[in-house]
């Protein structure tokens, strides 16, 4: 006999709106196709708010690396202070850093996505990194919010979430398992897949890969859609990115115009040179003038105001992410950047208003009222668990 109901969450990285429109992609079973605004910030802002409904100052996180050498976790650690010793030709290859980022995670004891980058040793104890904790586990969002899958947990809901440690592969077979079990009433998926995001970077987003990786996904989804719809009488589809991709067309060496003025990284100032933004603390008040000054002049990026980064709900609490955030144009990528030595075909975490950074949500079902922001997704979902729970008397 058929199962009631089951409702699937596909979330597809960075198949922005933009990528969606020019492919088709199940366009016999998804009815519905729509833009979905994004959050400023990159992954690591996103999907704590599709998890939570929150906006990051909510939330509590934005990009890995916030200054604040009080609390950070390299501070002492001989194994980072002989890494400084090491020649740059040789520490600053992606191979090596990932090794020494395996064994640093190891002895820290983190559970959520680590990834020293290309931040150098010598400043890594200036630092805290700030997604210490699996986000999908109890207790995993930084200001301590609850999230859908907490909520799915506390109402003892037979759910499935991907393993964000595991291929797509794998994580699309442990799926088919979850919903072919007689055993089971999994009533609602939560799937999580990496991969279209890595080929944006890699090729930008008009190239064959992007258009065979679509067809790709076209073709498991379909199969995993029949396989439920053989175990279930509903078959609820919901597939969304959490931003988009834009091709970059101009590397900028951010770093050397603030380096030229002078100022003394770790006694004046600190900044974190994310690939698209640049983030400054200002150690000695007096360091902010020249800086400010070297920026204004850049036509390429631009300094946000407080109105947009309230506007973009990115006005942190204690200015913990920056006293001053300077935005790059689209298309426009720091190089080098503290999260890498060379250029990318592309990017995001630019404006959230640019039409390429727009995500995208599809479905196959008729709703009442459609997801306009990630931070709806969460209303949703949590939707979706409802109405699969049996009536309590
Ligand atoms: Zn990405």
């Amino acid at each position: 006999m058929k199962k009631e109901s089951v409702s699937l969450a596909i979330f597809i990285d960075a198949l922005g709106w933009e990528i969606l429109q020019s492919h088709h992609f199940l366009d016999e079973e998804l009815i519905h196709k729509q833009d979905l605004r994004t959050i400023f910030g990159y992954s690591a802002t996103c999907d704590p708010t599709i998890l939570t409904g929150a906006l990051p100052r909510d939330h509590g996180h934005f990009s890995f690396y916030a200054y604040d050498p009080e609390h950070s976790p390299f501070r002492g650690s001989l194994f980072i202070q002989l890494m400084r010793l090491v020649p740059k030709a040789l520490s600053s290859r992606n191979r090596v850093r990932n090794i020494a980022g395996r064994i640093i995670k190891r002895r820290l004891q983190y559970t959520g996505y680590f990834n020293i980058y290309n931040m150098p040793f010598r400043l890594l104890h200036l630092f805290d990194y700030t997604e210490k904790k699996d986000l999908y586990q109890k207790g995993g969002i930084n200001s301590g919010l609850d999230t859908i899958m907490d909520y799915a947990r506390d109402n003892r809901v037979d759910f499935f979430l991907a393993d964000w440690k595991a291929s797509e592969v794998e994580n699309l077979a442990s799926l088919t398992q979850a919903i072919t079990d007689e055993n089971r009433n999994c009533t609602f998926a939560y799937l999580y897949m990496a991969s279209m995001d890595a080929i944006l970077h890699q090729y930008g987003k008009n190239h064959q890969q992007v258009t065979d990786k679509i067809a790709w996904y076209e073709n498991q989804l379909n199969t995993l859609v029949s396989t439920a719809k053989e175990h279930y009488k509903e078959v609820r589809l919901f597939i969304f990115s959490d931003h988009g991709m834009t091709n970059v067309h101009t590397d900028f060496n951010l770093m050397q115009l603030v380096e030229d003025t002078g100022l003394r990284f770790g006694k004046d100032y600190a900044a974190v040179y994310d690939s698209t933004m640049a983030r400054f603390w200002f150690i000695k008040g007096e360091s902010e003038a020249p800086i400010r000054a070297v920026l204004e002049k850049i036509p390429q990026g631009h300094i946000l105001s407080p109105e947009t980064l309230k506007k973009w709900g990115v006005d942190f609490p204690g200015q913990r992410y920056g006293q001053l955030f300077f935005l790059m144009n689209p298309g426009v990528l720091i190089v080098p950047s503290h999260m890498g030595e060379r250029t990318i075909a592309g990017m995001h975490g630019y404006s959230p208003e640019d039409k390429d950074s727009t995500a995208s949500f599809s479905s196959n079902v008729k709703l009442e009222t459609y997801p306009k922001g990630l931070e709806d997704l969460y209303t949703l979902f949590k939707q979706e668990i409802d109405r699969c729970q049996t009536p309590k008397m």
